[in-house]
């Protein structure tokens, strides 16, 4: 219980240094910056691209359209939401400004490096058992650079302190795409099918 509390202890201190961090462009476009949350024990933990724009205006994971999407798969996984730990590859929301407004845009190489130090001291105090990347963009920037969505979902990797990675579709674009066919399957049900099979790794 002691160990649990000084991990939460943890990950907290690292969440006060990402909502003050301005170590790369993207804080001066944020409202809020989003260091992730969940159990900090969790055996699974999930990494997408950046916060959008309803992530950045709570300073919360995936609680927009993407977060509806991920709500409905981990529910039809017996996932809850707080038994695992969602975060994202940049801390801050990943845009342009176009006039008044902001444009998403994937993160920069630079500013992955940037933020790579805050997702490894979360990955070092949480030691998943499995870290699910969602979408290709975090896939790149977690497994490999190379990374091809299309070819290697789905598939284990060696990660960091004997976890294991894999990467699945974004749930938005799962979400946005959902009539889309894939190996017979719209992209919602292949990424219920991933889930089911990162959780099914877990025992
Ligand atoms: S994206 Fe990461 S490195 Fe850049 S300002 Fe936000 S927390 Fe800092």
């Amino acid at each position: 219980m002691e160990a649990e509390a000084s991990r939460e202890g943890r990950l907290e201190i690292i969440a006060t240094h990402v909502r003050r961090c301005l170590r790369c462009d993207l804080s001066d476009r944020r409202l809020h910056a989003v260091p992730g949350e969940g159990s900090a024990t969790a055996r699974l933990m999930m990494v997408g691209e950046s916060p959008g724009a309803s992530e950045d205006a709570v300073g919360r994971p995936f609680v927009g359209r993407s977060g509806g999407v991920l709500d409905r798969v981990l529910n039809l996984s017996s996932l809850r939401r707080e038994d695992v730990f969602i975060t994202s590859i940049v801390k801050c929301r990943s845009a342009d400004r176009a006039g008044a407004k902001l444009r998403n845009r994937a993160p920069l190489k630079w500013e992955i490096g940037a933020c790579r130090p805050y997702l490894t001291r979360q990955v070092e105090i949480i030691r998943p058992r499995i870290i699910l990347c969602l979408g290709g963009s975090a896939a790149r920037g977690v497994i490999d650079p190379g990374f091809r969505l299309t070819e290697q979902r789905g598939k284990f990797f060696p990660g960091p302190f004997s976890s294991e990675l894999m990467a699945t579709f974004h749930p938005a674009y799962a979400g946005r795409w959902k009539g889309s066919v894939a190996q017979g399957r719209n992209l919602e049900e292949l990424l219920l099918q991933d889930i089911k099979m990162a959780r099914d790794r877990l025992v």
